[in-house]
């Protein structure tokens, strides 16, 4: 506890997951790739799932549940899906284990109990779902069907890190059938512009809209929509993704409908989601070398107040700090009260620093009897005294410019890192120099792509959506262009 975090320029990597295990956030676990949320991180990830749910709810969507099992031949229905996923799939095999005749109290796969049909454990649900939508939809009044799905899904990740990039991870898909392609358009949009809202809004992460390119297309869609946020080594994250499916997978698995006019049709479909790399994103953009730096929307504990006191005069000082503690609970605001009597307050300060909480009273009965408050705010260090009087309001004002203030530092260092670039050598110095979002103009095709990532690493975070086009030259191959693309190394 009391050692300091690797700062984020002496290895940034090395600070991210020491603060991700120190906050309490999470840990890595007996299973390869797999984690452990602890209690704090899962208050965050809590939080995420309300907001983001309230927001689907809000745009007409119900939750339902679908297992975790995807047979086989199921699996394999829609193919260009199937193939991509393949080489990232657990299998179940068997369904029982018996007692090791050559090893005395251990087990063995029973031979005798195999699975006739391999079972796929879902690394998205698009199969089972629309294997099950075949049954739900028969005609154009059973559309649109608008379903999320809070669920685990496991995809064998080789390179895996915390939050980020975990072999089995915490997320929401929603799958979502229409009668047109131009509803079923609008809903990818809609999904897009909802995660990008709940990012720029409570996560206080600047996003980039666009639409991925073919390589880095969804398996089995026909479009691939993203926000990209930048981190503050200067590499990307992909935040959500939002995927337009055409018909593809109403075709694998003949999910047709009666339209109005009495016509047999194929519907269209969309699927989007958000996962707990979500986490990785918040305190990777957000953080500094003391600890996490939570935006107060999604801070579990918002205010934490420290009794300042002599030995023995604790309990009568609670007793002054109870009402403060109640008036800021009625104003809706998450608070804790630190009354440890085994740590002394600089220690109890650097625990909450650490773990990000927004704003920190520290009161002391002369404090009181003078009628101020100590506030101090995590994302600016700044101390301020804060009458007593209205201490409540105030308080919540300053969560709101916490949250505006985390947000704009967010956008800013975006800002300055982003850069238009018209040649290669440029593109290359900056990458190796500053990092960050490097835009610039390509020929479109997979081979440039292909090249550009294998020489720099860098690949096509997206095409921005409501970018003007823009007649440009490949910086590669000086072929024609026609818009700018946003590249960037990233996680
Ligand atoms: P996809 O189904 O591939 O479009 O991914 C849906 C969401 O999950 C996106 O926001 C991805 O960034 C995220 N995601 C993909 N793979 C992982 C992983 N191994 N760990 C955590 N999140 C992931």
């Amino acid at each position: 506890m009391s050692k300091k975090l690797p700062t984020r320029q002496e290895d940034y990597s090395a600070w991210y997951n020491e603060l991700v295990k120190r906050a309490g956030l999470a840990e890595n676990s007996a299973v390869r790739g797999c984690m452990v949320i602890k209690p704090y991180g899962y208050a965050i990830w809590e939080k995420m799932q309300r907001q983001l749910d309230d927001m689907f709810k809000r745009t007409g969507h119900e939750n339902a549940y679908f297992p975790l099992f995807v047979p086989k031949s199921l699996f394999e229905a829609e193919e260009t899906n199937a193939e991509g996923f393949a080489k990232e799939c657990a299998v179940v095999t068997h369904y029982r284990l018996q007692t090791d005749p050559d090893r005395p109290g251990k087990l063995r796969v029973d031979p005798n109990a195999k699975l006739e049909e391999e079972l796929i454990v879902r690394p998205t649900s698009e199969a089972i779902i629309w294997n099950t939508y075949k049954t739900w939809i028969q005609s154009y009044r059973d559309l649109p069907l608008l379903i999320n799905q809070w669920a685990n899904v496991v995809r064998w990740e080789m390179r895996t890190r915390l939050f980020l990039r975990t072999a089995e991870f915490l997320w929401q898909e929603g799958h979502t059938a229409h009668a047109t392609a131009d509803e079923a358009l609008n809903e990818t949009h809609q999904m897009l512009d909802v995660y990008a809202e709940f990012a720029e809004e409570h996560m206080a992460l600047p996003v980039v809209k666009g639409v991925k390119t073919a390589s880095e297309r969804f398996a089995g869609a026909d479009d691939t929509y993203s926000i990209e946020a930048l981190m503050q080594d200067g590499k990307a994250l992909q935040a959500g993704t939002s995927h337009f499916l055409g018909q593809n997978f109403a075709k694998a698995f003949d999910v047709q409908f009666t339209s109005k006019e009495g016509a047999l049709e194929y519907v269209w479909g969309t699927s989007w989601g958000v996962s707990t790399r979500l986490m990785g994103a918040l305190i990777m953009a957000h953080s500094d070398d003391d600890g996490l730096v939570l935006p107060p929307k999604l801070a579990p504990i918002q205010v934490v107040i420290v009794p300042i006191y002599k030995t023995g005069e604790l309990d009568a000082l609670m007793e002054r700090i109870r009402p403060i503690q109640q008036g800021l609970a009625q104003r809706g605001i998450s608070v804790k009260v630190d009354s440890r009597d085994t740590e002394r307050p600089g220690f109890k300060f650097a625990e909450w620093e650490l773990k990000g909480v927004p704003v920190r009273l520290a009161i002391g009965a002369r404090d009181l009897d003078a009628g101020t408050i100590e506030a101090a705010r995590r994302d600016t260090k700044q101390k301020l005294h804060l009458p007593l009087a209205n201490v409540v309001e105030l308080v919540a004002d300053l969560l709101n410019d916490i949250q505006l203030t985390i947000y704009n530092k967010a956008l800013a260092y975006r800002a300055s890192h982003t850069t238009r670039v018209e040649t290669y050598d440029e593109f290359k110095a900056v990458l190796d120099g500053k990092g960050g979002f490097v835009v610039a103009h390509y020929d479109g095709t997979a081979e440039t792509e292909e090249r550009i990532k294998d020489e720099t690493k860098a690949t096509v975070r997206n095409l921005p959506l409501n970018e003007p086009d823009e007649e440009g030259v490949c910086i590669v191959t000086g072929r024609p262009s026609q818009r700018r693309a946003w590249f960037a190394r990233a996680y």
